[in-house]
Protein backbone atom coordinates (compact mmCIF):
# COMPACT_ATOMS: atom_id res chain seq x y z
CA UNK A 1 0.00 0.00 0.00
CA UNK A 2 1.59 3.22 -0.85
CA UNK A 3 0.93 6.13 1.23
CA UNK A 4 -0.40 9.47 -0.07
CA UNK A 5 1.85 12.45 0.08
CA UNK A 6 -1.01 14.72 1.77
CA UNK A 7 -3.64 11.76 3.36
CA UNK A 8 -6.75 13.58 3.72
CA UNK A 9 -8.34 13.72 7.51
CA UNK A 10 -10.46 10.03 6.15
CA UNK A 11 -7.72 8.48 4.89
CA UNK A 12 -5.80 9.29 7.90
CA UNK A 13 -8.36 7.78 9.68
CA UNK A 14 -8.11 4.51 7.80
CA UNK A 15 -4.87 4.03 7.50
CA UNK A 16 -4.44 4.41 11.12
CA UNK A 17 -6.63 1.78 12.17
CA UNK A 18 -4.88 -0.61 9.61
CA UNK A 19 -2.18 0.49 11.10
CA UNK A 20 -3.43 -0.18 14.40
CA UNK A 21 -4.36 -4.06 13.09
CA UNK A 22 -1.40 -4.58 12.02
CA UNK A 23 0.54 -3.88 15.30
CA UNK A 24 -1.86 -5.92 17.10
CA UNK A 25 -1.30 -8.81 14.78
CA UNK A 26 2.29 -8.87 15.43
CA UNK A 27 3.78 -10.92 17.60
CA UNK A 28 6.24 -9.04 19.78
CA UNK A 29 7.59 -11.61 22.17
CA UNK A 30 11.30 -12.16 21.26
CA UNK A 31 12.14 -15.25 19.24
CA UNK A 32 14.73 -17.75 20.55
CA UNK A 33 16.33 -20.35 20.24
CA UNK A 34 17.50 -21.85 23.71
CA UNK A 35 20.92 -22.83 24.48
CA UNK A 36 20.89 -25.78 27.05
CA UNK A 37 23.89 -26.57 29.07
CA UNK A 38 25.78 -30.07 29.53
CA UNK A 39 25.24 -31.29 33.15
CA UNK A 40 27.09 -33.98 32.93
CA UNK A 41 28.62 -36.64 30.29
CA UNK A 42 29.41 -40.28 30.49
CA UNK A 43 29.81 -43.49 28.38
CA UNK A 44 29.00 -41.53 25.59
CA UNK A 45 25.21 -40.02 26.91
CA UNK A 46 25.05 -36.63 27.78
CA UNK A 47 22.54 -35.13 30.51
CA UNK A 48 21.44 -31.73 28.92
CA UNK A 49 19.22 -28.97 30.87
CA UNK A 50 17.82 -25.90 29.69
CA UNK A 51 16.26 -27.46 26.52
CA UNK A 52 12.69 -27.61 27.26
CA UNK A 53 11.09 -27.58 23.74
CA UNK A 54 13.62 -30.57 22.83
CA UNK A 55 11.59 -33.43 21.04
CA UNK A 56 12.46 -37.02 21.17
CA UNK A 57 14.81 -37.89 18.39
CA UNK A 58 15.56 -34.24 17.55
CA UNK A 59 19.11 -33.43 16.60
CA UNK A 60 21.30 -31.61 19.02
CA UNK A 61 24.51 -29.39 18.03
CA UNK A 62 27.17 -29.27 20.63
CA UNK A 63 30.48 -26.76 19.49
CA UNK A 64 33.03 -28.55 17.28
CA UNK A 65 30.80 -30.01 14.81
CA UNK A 66 29.32 -32.66 17.16
CA UNK A 67 26.24 -34.10 16.97
CA UNK A 68 23.81 -36.29 18.85
CA UNK A 69 20.20 -36.95 19.33
CA UNK A 70 17.27 -36.70 22.57
CA UNK A 71 16.91 -40.25 23.34
CA UNK A 72 14.88 -39.56 26.87
CA UNK A 73 12.89 -36.90 27.78
CA UNK A 74 12.54 -35.76 31.40
CA UNK A 75 11.31 -32.77 33.17
CA UNK A 76 14.76 -31.37 34.21
CA UNK A 77 16.92 -32.69 31.57
CA UNK A 78 17.40 -34.21 28.25
CA UNK A 79 19.56 -37.64 27.79
CA UNK A 80 21.50 -37.25 24.33
CA UNK A 81 23.27 -40.10 22.89
CA UNK A 82 26.40 -38.46 20.89
CA UNK A 83 27.16 -39.72 17.43
CA UNK A 84 30.64 -39.63 17.68
CA UNK A 85 33.34 -39.97 20.16
CA UNK A 86 35.43 -37.34 21.40
CA UNK A 87 36.76 -35.82 24.77
CA UNK A 88 35.83 -32.64 24.01
CA UNK A 89 32.14 -32.39 25.65
CA UNK A 90 32.18 -31.58 29.03
CA UNK A 91 29.53 -30.33 31.73
CA UNK A 92 28.78 -26.74 31.06
CA UNK A 93 29.11 -27.20 27.29
CA UNK A 94 26.51 -25.15 25.73
CA UNK A 95 24.06 -27.36 23.73
CA UNK A 96 21.21 -25.93 20.81
CA UNK A 97 18.65 -27.59 19.68
CA UNK A 98 17.67 -27.67 15.90
CA UNK A 99 14.06 -28.23 16.22
CA UNK A 100 14.46 -31.09 13.57
CA UNK A 101 14.20 -34.58 14.29
CA UNK A 102 17.74 -36.40 12.93
CA UNK A 103 17.81 -37.16 9.00
CA UNK A 104 19.07 -38.99 6.79
CA UNK A 105 19.67 -38.80 2.85
CA UNK A 106 18.06 -40.73 0.37
CA UNK A 107 17.87 -41.17 -3.32
CA UNK A 108 19.20 -43.12 -5.85
CA UNK A 109 22.82 -41.68 -5.90
CA UNK A 110 22.92 -44.51 -2.96
CA UNK A 111 22.55 -47.22 -4.96
CA UNK A 112 26.00 -49.22 -5.16
CA UNK A 113 27.47 -46.94 -1.81
CA UNK A 114 27.93 -47.91 1.48
CA UNK A 115 27.11 -45.18 3.59
CA UNK A 116 26.86 -45.19 7.47
CA UNK A 117 23.15 -44.45 9.25
CA UNK A 118 23.78 -40.75 8.70
CA UNK A 119 24.03 -41.22 4.91
CA UNK A 120 27.97 -40.40 5.09
CA UNK A 121 30.04 -42.96 2.74
CA UNK A 122 32.21 -45.25 4.30
CA UNK A 123 33.82 -46.49 0.74
CA UNK A 124 35.98 -44.93 -1.05
CA UNK A 125 33.66 -42.73 -3.52
CA UNK A 126 32.25 -39.78 -3.48
CA UNK A 127 30.42 -37.59 -1.16
CA UNK A 128 26.83 -38.42 -1.32
CA UNK A 129 25.14 -35.82 -3.63
CA UNK A 130 21.40 -36.22 -1.93
CA UNK A 131 17.84 -35.88 -3.88
CA UNK A 132 16.37 -35.42 -0.13
CA UNK A 133 16.81 -35.54 3.34
CA UNK A 134 14.25 -37.13 5.29
CA UNK A 135 13.72 -38.06 9.42
CA UNK A 136 14.62 -41.48 10.52
CA UNK A 137 11.83 -42.15 12.04
CA UNK A 138 8.29 -41.89 10.16
CA UNK A 139 5.05 -43.55 10.33
CA UNK A 140 4.26 -46.03 8.43
CA UNK A 141 1.87 -46.28 6.33
CA UNK A 142 -2.13 -46.50 7.23
CA UNK A 143 -3.67 -49.81 6.63
CA UNK A 144 -6.23 -47.68 4.40
CA UNK A 145 -2.87 -47.32 2.45
CA UNK A 146 -1.89 -50.58 2.51
CA UNK A 147 -2.77 -52.92 -0.25
CA UNK A 148 -2.06 -57.07 0.00
CA UNK A 149 0.62 -58.93 -0.78
CA UNK A 150 0.24 -60.87 -3.84
CA UNK A 151 3.61 -61.00 -5.85
CA UNK A 152 6.36 -63.36 -4.34
CA UNK A 153 10.05 -62.21 -3.34
CA UNK A 154 12.04 -65.17 -5.28
CA UNK A 155 14.88 -66.52 -2.76
CA UNK A 156 16.58 -68.36 -5.20
CA UNK A 157 17.05 -70.60 -1.66
CA UNK A 158 14.48 -73.61 -2.43
CA UNK A 159 13.43 -74.70 0.84
CA UNK A 160 13.04 -70.61 1.28
CA UNK A 161 10.65 -70.04 -1.47
CA UNK A 162 9.31 -73.30 -1.77
CA UNK A 163 8.10 -73.81 1.62
CA UNK A 164 8.35 -70.30 3.43
CA UNK A 165 7.55 -68.24 0.33
CA UNK A 166 7.99 -64.67 1.09
CA UNK A 167 5.91 -62.03 -0.73
CA UNK A 168 6.86 -58.33 -1.15
CA UNK A 169 5.87 -56.36 1.50
CA UNK A 170 6.14 -58.91 4.15
CA UNK A 171 8.35 -59.18 7.15
CA UNK A 172 9.93 -62.40 7.73
CA UNK A 173 12.15 -63.19 10.49
CA UNK A 174 15.33 -64.75 9.61
CA UNK A 175 16.69 -66.73 13.57
CA UNK A 176 19.13 -68.36 14.52
CA UNK A 177 21.85 -69.69 16.76
CA UNK A 178 25.18 -68.05 16.31
CA UNK A 179 26.83 -69.28 13.22
CA UNK A 180 24.13 -71.15 11.52
CA UNK A 181 24.12 -69.27 8.61
CA UNK A 182 21.38 -66.32 9.20
CA UNK A 183 23.32 -63.89 6.80
CA UNK A 184 24.20 -66.09 4.29
CA UNK A 185 20.52 -67.02 4.06
CA UNK A 186 19.65 -62.99 3.69
CA UNK A 187 22.79 -62.62 1.50
CA UNK A 188 21.75 -64.78 -0.82
CA UNK A 189 18.24 -63.68 -0.80
CA UNK A 190 19.62 -60.25 -1.94
CA UNK A 191 22.05 -61.64 -4.48
CA UNK A 192 19.30 -63.52 -6.36
CA UNK A 193 17.72 -60.10 -6.57
CA UNK A 194 19.92 -59.77 -9.70
CA UNK A 195 17.12 -61.10 -11.18
CA UNK A 196 14.26 -59.40 -10.66
CA UNK A 197 14.14 -55.57 -10.14
CA UNK A 198 14.30 -55.06 -6.32
CA UNK A 199 16.36 -52.49 -4.71
CA UNK A 200 17.90 -54.48 -1.38
CA UNK A 201 19.22 -52.52 1.23
CA UNK A 202 21.13 -54.33 3.77
CA UNK A 203 21.60 -53.01 7.66
CA UNK A 204 25.46 -54.15 9.47
CA UNK A 205 24.29 -53.37 13.23
CA UNK A 206 27.07 -54.24 15.91
CA UNK A 207 28.46 -56.83 13.33
CA UNK A 208 32.32 -57.39 13.16
CA UNK A 209 33.79 -55.41 10.41
CA UNK A 210 35.46 -58.46 8.63
CA UNK A 211 31.90 -59.79 8.68
CA UNK A 212 30.27 -56.98 7.03
CA UNK A 213 32.81 -57.18 4.95
CA UNK A 214 32.36 -60.70 3.93
CA UNK A 215 28.54 -60.28 2.90
CA UNK A 216 28.87 -56.40 0.93
CA UNK A 217 31.95 -58.36 -0.98
CA UNK A 218 30.11 -61.63 -1.89
CA UNK A 219 26.94 -58.98 -2.80
CA UNK A 220 29.39 -57.05 -5.40
CA UNK A 221 30.80 -60.25 -6.66
CA UNK A 222 27.74 -62.33 -7.27
CA UNK A 223 24.69 -59.85 -7.13
CA UNK A 224 23.69 -57.31 -8.58
CA UNK A 225 25.74 -54.05 -6.35
CA UNK A 226 24.13 -51.26 -8.61
CA UNK A 227 20.95 -52.33 -6.93
CA UNK A 228 22.20 -52.55 -3.33
CA UNK A 229 22.72 -50.27 -0.68
CA UNK A 230 24.90 -50.82 2.64
CA UNK A 231 24.38 -49.30 5.61
CA UNK A 232 26.49 -50.06 8.00
CA UNK A 233 27.02 -49.39 11.90
CA UNK A 234 29.59 -51.88 13.03
CA UNK A 235 30.52 -52.85 16.75
CA UNK A 236 33.23 -50.35 16.98
CA UNK A 237 31.00 -47.75 16.04
CA UNK A 238 29.20 -45.35 18.59
CA UNK A 239 26.06 -46.94 20.07
CA UNK A 240 23.94 -44.15 18.84
CA UNK A 241 24.94 -44.98 15.01
CA UNK A 242 24.10 -48.47 15.86
CA UNK A 243 20.53 -47.26 16.93
CA UNK A 244 20.12 -45.07 14.18
CA UNK A 245 21.11 -47.33 11.20
CA UNK A 246 18.21 -49.41 11.20
CA UNK A 247 16.07 -46.84 10.65
CA UNK A 248 18.42 -45.02 8.77
CA UNK A 249 17.91 -48.34 6.62
CA UNK A 250 14.16 -47.96 6.40
CA UNK A 251 14.17 -43.92 5.19
CA UNK A 252 16.51 -44.78 2.51
CA UNK A 253 14.52 -48.33 1.28
CA UNK A 254 10.68 -46.13 1.63
CA UNK A 255 12.02 -43.89 -0.91
CA UNK A 256 11.91 -46.36 -3.62
CA UNK A 257 8.91 -48.08 -2.17
CA UNK A 258 7.05 -44.75 -2.21
CA UNK A 259 8.12 -44.33 -6.02
CA UNK A 260 6.69 -47.22 -6.74
CA UNK A 261 9.49 -49.58 -6.74
CA UNK A 262 9.85 -52.37 -4.69
CA UNK A 263 12.27 -52.82 -2.20
CA UNK A 264 13.93 -55.12 0.41
CA UNK A 265 15.97 -54.18 3.63
CA UNK A 266 18.08 -57.00 5.64
CA UNK A 267 18.67 -55.82 9.31
CA UNK A 268 21.79 -57.76 10.39
CA UNK A 269 20.47 -58.16 13.20
CA UNK A 270 17.92 -56.92 15.85
CA UNK A 271 19.54 -58.82 18.75
CA UNK A 272 22.36 -56.49 18.19
CA UNK A 273 20.37 -53.53 18.39
CA UNK A 274 17.82 -54.40 21.35
CA UNK A 275 21.30 -55.14 22.97
CA UNK A 276 22.08 -51.53 21.99
CA UNK A 277 18.83 -50.36 23.24
CA UNK A 278 19.21 -51.50 26.71
CA UNK A 279 22.88 -50.06 26.69
CA UNK A 280 21.59 -46.89 25.51
CA UNK A 281 18.30 -47.15 28.24
CA UNK A 282 20.22 -48.31 31.18
CA UNK A 283 23.00 -45.33 30.71
CA UNK A 284 19.86 -42.77 30.61
CA UNK A 285 18.47 -44.83 33.65
CA UNK A 286 15.49 -45.78 32.47
CA UNK A 287 13.93 -48.35 34.56
CA UNK A 288 14.78 -51.76 33.32
CA UNK A 289 12.11 -54.48 32.66
CA UNK A 290 11.94 -58.01 31.15
CA UNK A 291 15.65 -59.32 30.97
CA UNK A 292 17.23 -55.99 31.63
CA UNK A 293 15.42 -54.41 28.49
CA UNK A 294 13.54 -51.16 29.12
CA UNK A 295 9.46 -51.50 28.51
CA UNK A 296 9.84 -49.84 25.37
CA UNK A 297 11.67 -52.29 23.34
CA UNK A 298 8.94 -54.19 21.73
CA UNK A 299 7.40 -50.68 21.03
CA UNK A 300 11.15 -49.88 18.96
CA UNK A 301 10.88 -52.83 17.37
CA UNK A 302 7.07 -52.85 16.77
CA UNK A 303 7.08 -49.12 15.17
CA UNK A 304 10.56 -49.66 12.94
CA UNK A 305 9.05 -53.18 11.12
CA UNK A 306 5.88 -51.88 10.87
CA UNK A 307 7.02 -49.66 8.40
CA UNK A 308 7.19 -52.42 6.24
CA UNK A 309 4.43 -53.34 3.83
CA UNK A 310 3.08 -53.29 0.22
CA UNK A 311 1.22 -49.68 -0.82
CA UNK A 312 -2.38 -49.70 -2.76
CA UNK A 313 -2.45 -48.74 -6.36
CA UNK A 314 -3.43 -45.03 -5.47
CA UNK A 315 0.00 -44.98 -3.76
CA UNK A 316 2.03 -46.12 -6.64
CA UNK A 317 2.00 -50.03 -5.63
CA UNK A 318 5.41 -50.20 -3.90
CA UNK A 319 6.42 -52.54 -1.64
CA UNK A 320 8.77 -52.69 1.26
CA UNK A 321 9.85 -56.37 2.34
CA UNK A 322 11.41 -56.82 5.73
CA UNK A 323 14.03 -59.67 6.55
CA UNK A 324 15.02 -58.79 9.99
CA UNK A 325 18.19 -60.86 11.64
CA UNK A 326 17.84 -62.09 15.25
CA UNK A 327 19.93 -64.57 17.13
CA UNK A 328 19.02 -66.96 19.92
CA UNK A 329 20.82 -68.56 22.29
CA UNK A 330 20.63 -71.96 22.18
CA UNK A 331 18.04 -72.17 20.33
CA UNK A 332 16.09 -70.84 22.63
CA UNK A 333 13.27 -69.44 20.60
CA UNK A 334 11.45 -68.10 24.00
CA UNK A 335 13.62 -65.74 25.16
CA UNK A 336 12.25 -62.43 25.45
CA UNK A 337 13.48 -60.80 21.99
CA UNK A 338 12.75 -63.57 19.80
CA UNK A 339 9.18 -64.12 21.37
CA UNK A 340 8.61 -60.24 20.43
CA UNK A 341 10.36 -60.39 17.23
CA UNK A 342 8.11 -63.39 16.47
CA UNK A 343 5.17 -61.95 17.31
CA UNK A 344 5.61 -58.81 15.16
CA UNK A 345 6.74 -60.47 11.95
CA UNK A 346 4.68 -62.48 9.32
CA UNK A 347 6.54 -65.06 10.10
CA UNK A 348 10.08 -66.86 11.11
CA UNK A 349 12.55 -69.28 9.33
CA UNK A 350 14.81 -70.71 12.02
CA UNK A 351 17.90 -72.35 11.79
CA UNK A 352 18.53 -74.94 13.49
CA UNK A 353 22.09 -75.64 14.96
CA UNK A 354 22.30 -79.40 14.74
CA UNK A 355 20.87 -79.37 11.40
CA UNK A 356 23.82 -76.98 10.40
CA UNK A 357 26.52 -79.55 12.46
CA UNK A 358 24.86 -82.40 10.09
CA UNK A 359 25.61 -80.67 6.85
CA UNK A 360 21.94 -79.87 6.42
CA UNK A 361 22.24 -76.09 4.65
CA UNK A 362 20.42 -74.29 4.83
CA UNK A 363 19.65 -75.74 8.35
CA UNK A 364 16.05 -74.46 8.15
CA UNK A 365 14.05 -75.95 10.72
CA UNK A 366 11.39 -77.07 8.96
CA UNK A 367 8.59 -77.95 11.40
CA UNK A 368 8.95 -74.23 13.73
CA UNK A 369 9.21 -72.03 10.17
CA UNK A 370 6.45 -70.40 9.00
CA UNK A 371 5.25 -67.91 6.53
CA UNK A 372 2.16 -66.70 7.69
CA UNK A 373 1.61 -64.10 4.10
CA UNK A 374 3.84 -64.98 1.84
CA UNK A 375 1.66 -68.51 0.50
CA UNK A 376 -0.80 -66.62 -1.35
CA UNK A 377 1.75 -64.83 -3.07
CA UNK A 378 4.00 -67.77 -4.14
CA UNK A 379 4.59 -67.85 -7.92
CA UNK A 380 1.37 -70.51 -9.17
CA UNK A 381 3.73 -72.55 -10.97
CA UNK A 382 5.55 -73.41 -7.96
CA UNK A 383 2.83 -73.72 -5.72
CA UNK A 384 1.34 -76.22 -8.38
CA UNK A 385 4.35 -78.51 -7.73
CA UNK A 386 5.07 -77.79 -3.90
CA UNK A 387 1.50 -78.77 -2.63
CA UNK A 388 2.30 -81.83 -0.91
CA UNK A 389 6.01 -81.12 0.03
CA UNK A 390 5.93 -79.81 3.27
CA UNK A 391 3.55 -82.66 4.72
CA UNK A 392 6.05 -85.77 3.28
CA UNK A 393 8.71 -83.73 4.43
CA UNK A 394 7.53 -83.85 8.43
CA UNK A 395 5.84 -87.00 7.86
CA UNK A 396 9.16 -88.93 6.76
CA UNK A 397 11.42 -86.79 9.55
CA UNK A 398 8.84 -88.58 12.26
CA UNK A 399 9.06 -92.18 10.28
CA UNK A 400 12.82 -91.46 10.60
CA UNK A 401 12.34 -91.64 14.61
CA UNK A 402 10.86 -94.35 14.44
CA UNK A 403 12.60 -96.67 12.07
CA UNK A 404 15.34 -95.48 13.21
CA UNK A 405 14.92 -98.24 16.25
CA UNK A 406 14.22 -100.95 13.74
CA UNK A 407 11.15 -102.58 12.55
CA UNK A 408 8.49 -101.30 10.50
CA UNK A 409 9.38 -102.41 7.03
CA UNK A 410 6.12 -102.24 5.17
CA UNK A 411 6.59 -100.84 1.64
CA UNK A 412 4.44 -97.72 1.92
CA UNK A 413 6.72 -96.37 4.68
CA UNK A 414 9.70 -97.68 2.71
CA UNK A 415 8.37 -95.59 -0.08
CA UNK A 416 7.92 -92.28 2.10
CA UNK A 417 11.51 -92.83 3.61
CA UNK A 418 13.01 -93.01 0.53
CA UNK A 419 10.98 -89.86 -0.84
CA UNK A 420 11.77 -87.91 2.20
CA UNK A 421 15.22 -88.53 1.63
CA UNK A 422 15.37 -87.53 -1.64
CA UNK A 423 13.35 -84.28 -0.59
CA UNK A 424 16.27 -83.40 2.13
CA UNK A 425 19.04 -84.08 -0.06
CA UNK A 426 16.98 -81.52 -2.55
CA UNK A 427 16.73 -79.04 0.42
CA UNK A 428 20.36 -78.69 0.42
CA UNK A 429 22.26 -75.86 -1.27
CA UNK A 430 25.11 -74.25 -1.74
CA UNK A 431 25.95 -70.84 -1.21
CA UNK A 432 25.61 -68.39 -4.12
CA UNK A 433 23.95 -71.47 -6.05
CA UNK A 434 20.56 -69.69 -6.19
CA UNK A 435 17.93 -71.93 -8.23
CA UNK A 436 15.30 -69.75 -10.36
CA UNK A 437 12.24 -70.32 -10.42
CA UNK A 438 11.83 -73.03 -13.66
CA UNK A 439 14.65 -74.37 -11.92
CA UNK A 440 12.77 -75.02 -8.80
CA UNK A 441 9.60 -75.97 -10.70
CA UNK A 442 11.12 -78.54 -12.51
CA UNK A 443 13.01 -80.47 -9.43
CA UNK A 444 9.96 -80.17 -6.95
CA UNK A 445 7.79 -81.81 -10.81
CA UNK A 446 10.36 -84.36 -11.20
CA UNK A 447 10.70 -85.27 -7.54
CA UNK A 448 6.73 -85.58 -7.64
CA UNK A 449 6.54 -88.15 -10.40
CA UNK A 450 9.38 -90.67 -9.11
CA UNK A 451 12.03 -89.08 -11.19
CA UNK A 452 14.57 -89.63 -8.40
CA UNK A 453 13.47 -92.69 -6.33
CA UNK A 454 15.28 -95.05 -7.91
CA UNK A 455 18.60 -93.17 -7.97
CA UNK A 456 21.20 -92.83 -5.45
CA UNK A 457 20.72 -89.28 -3.46
CA UNK A 458 24.19 -88.72 -4.76
CA UNK A 459 22.82 -87.67 -8.15
CA UNK A 460 20.85 -84.70 -6.43
CA UNK A 461 24.04 -82.60 -5.17
CA UNK A 462 25.20 -82.89 -8.49
CA UNK A 463 22.31 -82.64 -10.85
CA UNK A 464 22.38 -79.15 -9.29
CA UNK A 465 24.70 -77.44 -10.01
CA UNK A 466 24.24 -78.70 -14.40
CA UNK A 467 20.39 -78.26 -13.99
CA UNK A 468 19.99 -74.52 -15.02
CA UNK A 469 22.29 -74.75 -18.48
CA UNK A 470 20.70 -78.49 -19.21
CA UNK A 471 17.32 -77.00 -19.29
CA UNK A 472 18.25 -74.45 -21.14
CA UNK A 473 19.73 -76.21 -23.72
CA UNK A 474 17.27 -79.00 -23.43
CA UNK A 475 13.52 -77.87 -23.11
CA UNK A 476 14.48 -73.90 -23.85
CA UNK A 477 10.54 -72.97 -24.90
CA UNK A 478 9.68 -74.80 -21.41
CA UNK A 479 11.90 -71.91 -19.65
CA UNK A 480 10.83 -69.52 -21.01
CA UNK A 481 6.76 -70.73 -20.82
CA UNK A 482 7.49 -70.59 -16.68
CA UNK A 483 6.91 -67.05 -15.18
CA UNK A 484 6.27 -65.44 -12.20
CA UNK A 485 2.78 -65.52 -12.80
CA UNK A 486 1.84 -67.65 -15.08
CA UNK A 487 0.43 -70.97 -14.30
CA UNK A 488 1.85 -74.57 -14.88
CA UNK A 489 1.02 -75.72 -18.34
CA UNK A 490 0.67 -79.76 -18.37
CA UNK A 491 2.89 -80.58 -21.53
CA UNK A 492 5.09 -77.43 -20.06
CA UNK A 493 5.58 -79.63 -16.80
CA UNK A 494 5.97 -82.97 -18.64
CA UNK A 495 9.09 -81.69 -20.71
CA UNK A 496 10.60 -80.46 -17.60
CA UNK A 497 10.33 -83.62 -15.62
CA UNK A 498 11.66 -85.64 -18.87
CA UNK A 499 14.63 -83.03 -19.19
CA UNK A 500 15.48 -83.22 -15.41
CA UNK A 501 15.12 -87.03 -16.04
CA UNK A 502 17.14 -87.51 -18.73
CA UNK A 503 19.92 -85.42 -16.61
CA UNK A 504 19.44 -87.38 -13.44
CA UNK A 505 19.91 -90.44 -15.50
CA UNK A 506 23.00 -89.63 -17.06
CA UNK A 507 24.62 -88.55 -13.89
CA UNK A 508 23.28 -92.08 -12.18
CA UNK A 509 24.95 -94.31 -14.84
CA UNK A 510 28.23 -92.23 -15.10
CA UNK A 511 28.60 -92.23 -11.45
CA UNK A 512 28.02 -96.54 -11.85
CA UNK A 513 30.37 -96.77 -14.61
CA UNK A 514 34.15 -97.15 -12.93
CA UNK A 515 36.13 -94.34 -14.01
CA UNK A 516 39.21 -95.43 -16.49
CA UNK A 517 41.91 -95.51 -13.93
CA UNK A 518 44.60 -93.15 -15.14
CA UNK A 519 45.09 -92.08 -19.49
CA UNK A 520 47.54 -94.92 -20.32
CA UNK A 521 46.12 -97.07 -23.09
P1 LIG B 1 26.78 -65.07 13.03
O1 LIG B 1 25.98 -65.54 14.17
O2 LIG B 1 28.24 -65.09 13.32
O3 LIG B 1 26.31 -63.80 12.44
P2 LIG B 1 25.44 -66.40 10.90
O4 LIG B 1 24.34 -67.15 11.53
O5 LIG B 1 25.11 -65.13 10.24
O6 LIG B 1 26.63 -66.20 11.91
P3 LIG B 1 26.87 -67.08 8.54
O7 LIG B 1 27.98 -66.18 8.84
O8 LIG B 1 25.93 -66.70 7.48
O9 LIG B 1 26.08 -67.41 9.87
O10 LIG B 1 27.37 -68.53 8.16
C1 LIG B 1 28.26 -69.27 8.98
C2 LIG B 1 29.09 -70.16 8.11
O11 LIG B 1 28.28 -71.13 7.45
C3 LIG B 1 29.82 -69.41 7.02
O12 LIG B 1 31.15 -69.87 6.95
C4 LIG B 1 29.07 -69.77 5.77
O13 LIG B 1 29.90 -69.80 4.64
C5 LIG B 1 28.54 -71.15 6.08
N1 LIG B 1 27.29 -71.39 5.35
C6 LIG B 1 26.17 -70.68 5.46
N2 LIG B 1 25.21 -71.15 4.64
C7 LIG B 1 25.75 -72.18 3.97
C8 LIG B 1 25.28 -73.08 2.96
N3 LIG B 1 24.04 -73.00 2.48
N4 LIG B 1 26.12 -74.01 2.52
C9 LIG B 1 27.36 -74.10 3.01
N5 LIG B 1 27.87 -73.29 3.94
C10 LIG B 1 27.10 -72.35 4.42
MG1 LIG C 1 25.64 -63.16 10.66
Amino acid sequence: MSEPDAPSPEIDDRWLEQSRKTVARTELAPRTRSVGRVVEIADGIARVSGLPDVRLNELLHFPNNRTGFALTLDADAVSVVLLEEGTDIEAGTPVTGTGEVIRVPVGSSLLGRVVDPLGRPLDEGEPIVAEETVPVERPAPAIIERDLVSEQVATGTLVVDALFSIGRGQRELIIGDRATGKTSLAVDAIINQKRSDIISVYVAVGQRATAVERAIAAIREHGAPERCIFVVASAAEAPGLQWLAPFAGFSIAEYFRDKGQDALIVIDDLTKHAATHRELALLTREPPGREAYPGDIFYVHARMLERAGKLSPELGGGSLTALPIAETDAGNLSAYIPTNLISITDGQIVLDSRLFASNQRPAVDVGLSVSRVGGKAQAPSLRAVSGRLRLDYSQFLELEMFTRFGGMSDTRVKGQITRGERIRALLIQPRFASLRLVDQVALLAALADGVFDALPVETLAALRPRLASHLDQTATDAVSAITPDGTLDDSVRQRLVAAVKALADELAASAKTPQPAGDAP
